[in-house]
C-alpha cells in the first residue's frame, strides 16, 4: 500500500511518502501461505536468505514451499550482519535476476535480506523465526560496519509472515527482548513529543499514538506473554508489525526510537554483544521513564512479570557500564533531541538516576 500524505502543518505542496507491507499474516502456521503469498504478489524469482539454525526450523520449509508452485528459488546462508554479507546476498540476488529476497530467520537475518532487497531494487518479504525486536516489519536495519550504531533506511517489506508456533519455539529470551522493544516506545513518544514542544520538530499524532498503543497492549498483556500462551505470541507480534507501521507512517524511526534506544546503542559500543537491543532498550526505558516523570515503576514491573531484565545484573554488565552508558547517550546520535538534552546527565546524577530506579 502506498499512501502519499501532506503533514500535519506543512505546506501542501510538501508530501511525505508511506510505504506499508501490502500483506501481513500474523498466527499460528502462517509460514505454509508463504507460496500463495508470492504468488498473489507476482513474486516468481524469490533468493531465500536464512540462517544455520533458522533453516532447519523454518528456512527449509520455506524453500520447499516457494519450489511448489514451479518458481525458480535459490537459498543464501548469512551468519553475520555486516557489509559484507549485505554485499554478497545482493550479489547472489542480481546473478540469478531475483525479484525478491526473502528473510528467513531472527533479527540479523531479517537486516541482511532488507538490506540486499533495498541494494539490488527487489522486493523484501519478511518471515521472522524470533520476536527479538521491530525490525521485523520496520524499513530500517541495523548493519556492522556503518560507522555507527543505529540504523540504516531501506524499504519496508512488501509482505510479513509473522508464524506465532515458530516463534513459541524460540528461545524465550528473544520474545521477552522483543517486549522491552515495544514497552519502550512508552518514552520515544514522549521524547519525540517533547523534540516537538522544544525545537519545532515534526510531530504525527497517528504514529506516535500506534507506537504507544502497542506498549500499552504489550503491558497489559504481560502475563499471557510470561505464561507463554498464544494470544500472548501474537500479541507481541501485531504489536511488533504496528511499531514498523509507526515508523513507516512517521517517515523516521522517531516514533519507535528515543532516549531508551540512546542508551541502548551506547552499550552496543562499551559492551558489544553482551545482551540484546529489546533487553537494553527495557532497561533504559525504566530510567528515561523517571527523567520524564512517567510511572517508571509501572514500567518496571511489567518488564518484571515478562522476565525481561531490569537491573544491570540482569544485562550482564557491570553497573559503572550503565553510567557510562547513561552519560554518553547524549552524544551517541547528535541529531535526535531527547530528555536527554533538556536534562543533562553527569557521572553524579547517572549513578543517582540508575540507583534510584534499582537498575544498580
Ligand atoms: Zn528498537
Amino acid at each position: 500500500m502506498l499512501i502519499v500524505a501532506t503533514e500535519a502543518g506543512a505546506a501542501l505542496n510538501q508530501v511525505h511518502r508511506i510505504d506499508l507491507p501490502r500483506v501481513v499474516l500474523v498466527g499460528r502456521g502462517v509460514l505454509e501461505s508463504l507460496g500463495e503469498v508470492c504468488q498473489e504478489l507476482g513474486l516468481e524469482r524469490p533468493l531465500v536468505v536464512t540462517g544455520k539454525t533458522t533453516y532447519k526450523v523454518a528456512g527449509r520449509r520455506a524453500v520447499s514451499l516457494l519450489g511448489e508452485g514451479g518458481r525458480e528459488v535459490q537459498q543464501v546462508f548469512c551468519s553475520e550482519a555486516d557489509l559484507n554479507t549485505v554485499e554478497r546476498v545482493k550479489l547472489e540476488a542480481e546473478s540469478m535476476g531475483a525479484d525478491s529476497v526473502i528473510g528467513v530467520g531472527g533479527g540479523r537475518t531479517i537486516d541482511v535480506a532488507k538490506l540486499a532487497a533495498y541494494d539490488s531494487d527487489t522486493y523484501f518479504v519478511s518471515v521472522p523465526t524470533t520476536a527479538s525486536h521491530d525490525g521485523i516489519a520496520s524499513s530500517s536495519a541495523s548493519i556492522k560496519g556503518l560507522g555507527r550504531p543505529y540504523s540504516k533506511r531501506a524499504n519496508s517489506p512488501i509482505a510479513v509472515l509473522a508464524d506465532s508456533k515458530i516463534i513459541a519455539e524460540s528461545p524465550y529470551r528473544f520474545t521477552a527482548s522483543g517486549c522491552g522493544d515495544v514497552i519502550s516506545k512508552a518514552v520515544s513518544v514522549r521524547d519525540w513529543r517533547l523534540a516537538h514542544d522544544e525545537i519545532g520538530e515534526y510531530y504525527g499524532e497517528y504514529a506516535g499514538s500506534l507506537a504507544l498503543m502497542s506498549s500499552n497492549l504489550i503491558r497489559r498483556n504481560a502475563q499471557l506473554i510470561c505464561e507463554r500462551l498464544e494470544e500472548g505470541y501474537r500479541t507481541l507480534l501485531e504489536a511488533l508489525v504496528s511499531c514498523g507501521v509507526a515508523m513507516s507512517i512517521a517517515g523516521s524511526s522517531r516514533p519507535c526510537s528515543g532516549s531508551g534506544h540512546l542508551f541502548s546503542h551506547t552499550l552496543d559500543v562499551l559492551a558489544p554483544g553482551v545482551a540484546l537491543h529489546g533487553e537494553q532498550c527495557g532497561v533504559g526505558t525504566i530510567m528515561m521513564a523517571k527523567l520524564h516523570g512517567l510511572n517508571w515503576r509501572a514500567i518496571r514491573e511489567s518488564l518484571r512479570v515478562i522476565g525481561a531484565p531490569i537491573s544491570a545484573e540482569g544485562l550482564g554488565l557491570e553497573p559503572e557500564t550503565v553510567v557510562q552508558a547513561l552519560v554518553g547517550a547524549v552524544e551517541i546520535r547528535p541529531d535526535r533531541y531527547t530528555i536527554l538534552n533538556k536534562i543533562g546527565l553527569n557521572d553524579e546524577s547517572a549513578r543517582d538516576l540508575a540507583g534510584g530506579c534499582g537498575v544498580i
